[in-house]
């Protein structure tokens, strides 16, 4: 199928369409790919904090807003950054046609809020291209099939969108632009001295986005390893080349830095189910009922127990937004389950370092434990894979964590990164 023309498959974020201004700087850029011969297809978010802005009307007419409706409510607002781009490049004198995610068909499996996509049938859009116009796709969205209901991939989905888009499509690169130069080697909001990265492994990347970085959604990146689709993110403001994402291999020939990054994430909460009897099966029992509630929890803690006792305490994280529905599940099974208390802290934040070359270098739990030391910082929690190490430590000195960390592992470049939108939201 494939000619000498190129398939583009481009992404912006909400901070790239902001307003009407930056709506029609993004059309320029569209435009200007498709004039130099690209087949053009594209991935649009909802503008600026449109969807932070819907979630907060939701809460002020109910505080548990039915899914289904959620997802009709959130994927409008991609639907009114699809409408303006396409119009603003048809008002170039360009072919530009809109697509909602079930047009463009991304279809997804029907949990609402969280949709996993099970097949991309594009149709339309390689219609659109065949007849040589830009395709414009609504991120973040899909339809299922035997729900007959639109729903919404979770926060961040858009990258998704795009990635699944390409590979479906078989575009040779996908481009994800947002509000910095790339990856970084944390975020340039927190971290003044933080550095671009030209290229990082996707195994980085995903450890990356798990920790936090939300530069990139998790399952995009997932997406396009599985797939092989080539990502380039960059930002929208600038031409300056982005950050490749390459896979492992590739990435064996470059001289791996022992820290790609470090990363800070504050959307975790940690439940402390207090004196749980120190039988066989009391975790597989209480990690049950947790699991039922459909929370994907993060680290896990447990103690030996005091032979005085023979109880124990068993911590674990998971994102706050889960936090009420395991916390109630929990507390109905505490008679037959026989455990003291239920403890719940959302003032947590979680620092990572993440990276490649820990794999081959002895010394980086010291040198990171270390580090917190002499900020005077407690650890809570600690959980390690091949390439990351995490710590728990309170929220309120997580951003002083990062960047004491960023320095001590010698990641601070020489000039101050720039952001050039968005509000961080
Ligand atoms: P978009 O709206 O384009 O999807 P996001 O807000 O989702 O943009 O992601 C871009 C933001 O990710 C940046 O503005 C930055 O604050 C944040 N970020 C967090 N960690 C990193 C990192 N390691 N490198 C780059 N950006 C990061
Ligand atoms: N608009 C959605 C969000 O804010 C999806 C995205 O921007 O990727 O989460
Ligand atoms: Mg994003």
């Amino acid at each position: 199928r494939r000619t000498a023309v190129s398939l583009i498959v481009q992404k912006f974020g909400g901070s790239s369409v902001a307003d009407a201004e930056s709506i029609k700087r993004v059309a320029k850029r569209i435009v200007a790919t498709r004039t130099a011969g690209n087949q053009v297809v594209v991935a649009v978010s909802a503008m600026g904090d449109t969807t932070d802005e819907l979630i907060d009307l939701a809460h002020q007419v109910t505080p548990l807003p039915d899914p289904r409706e959620m997802d009709m409510l959130l994927t409008t607002g991609e639907r009114i950054s699809m409408a303006l781009l396409a119009m603003a490049i048809r008002s170039m004198g360009h072919d530009a046609r809109s697509f909602t995610g079930s047009q463009a068909g991304m279809i997804t499996d029907a949990r609402h809020g969280a949709a996993r996509i099970v097949d991309v049938t594009p149709v339309r859009v390689q219609e659109a291209l065949d007849e040589g116009a830009i395709a414009i796709v609504a991120g973040f969205q899909g339809f299922n099939r035997d729900s007959r209901d639109i729903t919404t991939l979770g926060r961040g989905g858009s990258d998704t969108t795009a990635v699944a888009l390409a590979a479906a499509l078989g575009a040779d690169v996908c481009e994800i632009y947002t509000d910095v130069d790339g990856v970084f080697t944390a975020d340039p909001r927190v971290v003044k001295k933080a550095r671009k990265v030209d290229r990082v492994t996707a195994e980085e990347m995903l450890e990356l986005a798990a920790a936090g970085a939300k530069v990139l959604h998790i399952r995009a990146v997932e997406f396009a390893r599985r797939h092989g689709v080539t990502l380039h993110v960059r930002s929208s403001f600038t031409p300056h080349e982005g950050t490749w994402v390459v896979s492992g291999t590739e990435g064996e020939t470059m001289e791996e830095p022992i820290i790609t990054g470090v990363a800070g994430d504050l959307s975790e909460a940690k439940i402390t189910v207090v004196g749980v009897p120190d039988t066989p099966g009391m975790a597989a029992d209480i990690f049950t009922i947790v699991a039922e509630t459909g929370a994907n929890i993060d680290m896990i803690v447990q103690n030996v127990s005091t032979a005085a006792t023979s109880r124990t305490d068993i911590s674990f994280t998971l994102p706050k937004a889960d936090g009420e529905k395991v916390l109630t599940a929990l507390k109905a099974t505490q008679p037959t389950l026989g455990f003291e208390a239920l403890a719940y802290d959302d003032q947590i934040g979680k620092l990572s370092v993440v990276g490649g070359g820990m794999r081959t270098s002895a010394g980086v739990s010291a040198q990171l434990f270390t580090t917190l030391k002499n900020a005077g910082i407690n650890m809570e929690m600690i959980s390690t894979s091949e390439i990351r190490i995490s710590v728990v430590i309170r929220a309120d000195l997580l951003n002083d964590a990062v960047r004491a960390v960023h320095t001590a592992f010698g990641l601070d470049g020489d000039t101050d990164a720039v952001v050039y939108a968005g509000t961080g939201r």
